[in-house]
């Protein structure tokens, strides 16, 4: 029997790719057969970077663009900085794509367009039948298998749109624009091919209350941050859309032998850009000590306490950012004290990738 991966997305491919190289050469199932957009701000910060070149992945190479400063809007007020570590944007079709097709070069089998549906205590149950593991990696991301609930989200509604617009994508090279606004924050940042990413959180009282997308756009375009989106040209037919993101979710040894990985584990706000790096990290980790011969529950501790206190700040900053009054005093210091955003921003990282190797 071989361990088997649930879920072909940043963290199940990074477990797939580090448990084949250590010759347990494991069985990895993902429900999409094919490449797909997928909600995703795409700022991958200098640990998902690092993770990925461990994991054999240039983004250069796929066509990532250099992101090295962070601005914060709240209306009219704005800080910006350099970012602490040399970060990327790369859109998660084209990266996905390339972790899925180095994984399927390395598992023992790869099941692309099966989806697990339950599991039972060693075996998965799935639209193409049932699988026997020795053990089991759950790498569904925002996907919650049946019997395996986390807790809901905040009532919000995530929302992606790709836009054309080659004279503010020139303007904003190589920045990464985050806009807090009333019952929400979007980020505005360049990916390849010329588009520009716009990810937002809204509110689901003030989404429902506008009643369309489009109303929503008109508003955001009010924000000062955003008002140069006006004349770009969407280029999705619609946005990609996702509600309740469990933010704050950390999973902890829950004494059922699954290994949680990624968003199944521990789940950022999304302004962190953390996401994708905490994914990857957790992916190599569990395969790190799944071939050290450790349990899920070793593990999952092991996670816990890196992932904790980047999760648990990042919180409650984004508490903060929620009243106005929090953005005034927030943007107000940030803007005022130098190196204050580039510490927040170190602050809510999972750390380098080489601390979340298990102790001894
Ligand atoms: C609005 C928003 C903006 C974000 N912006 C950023 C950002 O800019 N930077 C950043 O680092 N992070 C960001 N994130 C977070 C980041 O997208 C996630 O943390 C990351 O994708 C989690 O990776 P994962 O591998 O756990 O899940 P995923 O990448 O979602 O992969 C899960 C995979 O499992 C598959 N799957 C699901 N269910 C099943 C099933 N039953 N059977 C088989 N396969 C299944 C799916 O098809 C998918 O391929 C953002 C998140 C949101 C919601």
């Amino acid at each position: 029997m071989h361990p088997l991966i649930i879920g072909g997305g940043l963290a199940g491919c990074a477990a797939a790719i580090d448990l084949a190289r250590s010759g347990l050469r494991p069985c990895l199932i993902e429900r999409n057969p094919d490449p797909h957009d997928k909600i995703c701000g795409e700022f991958l910060s200098g640990e998902a970077v690092a993770a990925l070149a461990g994991l054999g992945v240039d983004p250069r190479a796929l066509g990532a663009v250099p992101i090295t400063r962070v601005e914060l809007w709240a209306g009219r007020r704005q800080a910006s900085a350099a970012l602490p570590f040399p970060a990327l944007s790369l859109s998660r079709r084209v990266l996905d794509a390339e972790l899925v097709a180095k994984s399927a070069s390395l598992v023992t089998a790869f099941h692309s367009g099966v989806a697990a549906n339950r599991i039972s205590g060693d075996r998965v149950h799935t639209s193409g039948g049932e699988l026997r593991a020795s053990a089991i990696l759950l790498a569904t991301g925002k996907h919650d298998l049946r019997g395996l609930p986390r807790p809901p989200g905040p009532d919000q509604i995530g929302f992606k749109q790709y836009f054309a617009a080659p004279a503010l994508h020139r303007q904003l090279a190589g920045t990464v624009r985050v806009v807090f606004f009333d019952g929400g924050y979007a980020g505005l940042q360049p990916v390849e091919g010329g588009r520009l990413n716009l990810c937002l959180l809204a509110d689901g009282p003030l989404y429902r209350g506008l009643g369309s997308w489009p109303a929503l756009l008109a508003l955001l375009l009010r924000e000062p941050g955003l008002a140069a989106l006006a004349d770009a040209q969407p280029l999705l037919a619609k946005p990609l859309a996702i509600s309740r993101v469990p933010y704050g979710h950390l999973a902890g040894p829950a004494g059922d032998g699954l290994w949680r990985l990624g968003d199944q584990a521990a789940v950022i706000p999304s302004f962190c850009g953390d996401g994708m790096g905490i994914a990857l990290e957790s992916g190599r980790l569990a395969a790190r000590m799944l071939a050290a011969g450790a349990s899920a529950d070793d593990y999952q501790a092991a996670l816990l306490a890196r992932a904790r206190r980047p999760v648990r700040l990042a919180m409650a900053a984004l508490r903060l950012a929620e009243t106005r009054l929090g953005r005034l005093l927030a943007l107000t210091g940030l803007a005022a004290i130098p190196g204050a955003l580039g510490l927040m921003a170190r602050m809510t990282r999972v750390a380098d990738p080489n601390a979340l190797a298990p102790a001894g």
